[in-house]
């Protein structure tokens, strides 16, 4: 199978080093000359437009920041939708069903099947085959991409209708969101009572209020003040906002989704769309005159 493989950021760029490892051939594309540099270095032939990437590879993955950036990559006048090669197109970004029936359609109307394909599990998980994948379009796409799932984590089929899967993730992380932010909220209170932070996460993780927050996000990027987990505040709140946007369609938005959207507002307008997610705490502390430090 020829591969190829648009938007080589954090969570693209380990993706593609899999696929090249496990002998594929991929043609790449980002905007960033030197993430093609850096691509090309590992055995992937460049591209200078997506178009390009449409042309040499039958099977297109791209790993994009946003809705707009998939659009551009796909409907563009150099984008894959032109390209003479491609049969379909995976999309592994997280960027909304709306965005995402867009996409199918435009792919539709030229014959390119297309797959949403959101992923969790984090740089991590992409640099070392564990991602879950999230897949929603046509079943035989999905039977006949299995190998290739397999490089890259675990795949579950979420259903045919195109969007389901954005739909899937954005609830997913709208958890991961609200499990981050309220860890961080009730740390915060604790170190305030004396408590010792690094006990803290011990016993949450020993007990019920456990989750990937406490048990990966705080020992790896927060206890010792790196807040290098790798997945950008901005991206964080693209997600929450997405999910606010579908929940409000389907008439379906609480108050804690709510509650949870207006701490992460506050984490981009006090740290910046480049910080760290994991930077959500320190708006907190600075709130409550503390800081969470478990080194
Ligand atoms: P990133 O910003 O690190 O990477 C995006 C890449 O796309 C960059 O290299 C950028 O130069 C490139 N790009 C932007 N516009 C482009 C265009 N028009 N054409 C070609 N390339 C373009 O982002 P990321 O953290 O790798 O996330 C990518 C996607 O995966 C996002 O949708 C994000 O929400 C999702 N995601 C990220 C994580 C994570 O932990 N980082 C986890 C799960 C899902």
């Amino acid at each position: 199978m020829r591969l190829g493989f648009i938007g080589l950021g954090h969570m693209g760029f380990p993706m593609a080093r899999r696929l090249l490892g496990a002998g594929h051939t991929v043609a790449v594309y980002d905007t960033r000359e030197e993430a093609v540099n850096a691509a090309v270095a590992l055995g992937a032939q460049p591209a200078s437009a997506p178009r390009e990437v449409a042309d040499a590879a039958d099977t297109v993955l791209a790993s994009l920041p946003s809705g707009q950036a998939c659009l551009e990559v796909v409907t563009g006048t150099q984008g894959v939708a032109h390209g003479t090669r491609i049969k379909r197109f995976v999309d592994l970004s997280t960027v909304g069903s709306e965005a995402s029936r867009a996409v199918h359609q435009a792919l539709h109307e030229r014959g390119i099947a297309a797959l949403d394909s959101p992923v969790s599990g984090g740089v991590a998980g992409a640099d070392n085959g564990t991602l879950t994948l999230m897949v929603s379009g046509a079943q035989a796409e999905f039977d006949a991409l299995k190998d290739l799932f397999d490089i890259l984590g675990r795949a579950i089929y979420v259903g045919a209708k195109p969007g389901s899967a954005q739909t899937m993730k954005l609830l997913n992380n709208l958890v991961a969101a609200t499990t981050l932010a309220v860890t961080a909220e009730a740390v915060v209170m604790g170190v305030k009572a004396g408590l010792d932070p690094r006990v803290m996460i011990d016993v949450l993780n020993a007990g019920s209020g456990g989750t990937h927050a406490s048990r990966d996000k705080f020992p790896r990027s927060v206890l010792p003040r790196t807040f290098d987990y790798g997945f950008a505040t901005g991206l964080m709140v693209k997600d929450v906002r997405l999910y606010l946007e579908e929940a409000a369609r389907l008439e379906a938005v609480g108050v804690i989704a709510a509650a949870v959207a207006e701490q992460w507002e506050t984490t981009l307008r006090e740290e910046g769309a480049d910080s760290d997610f994991t930077a959500v705490i320190k708006p907190i502390e600075a709130a409550a005159g503390v800081i969470v430090d478990g080194r």
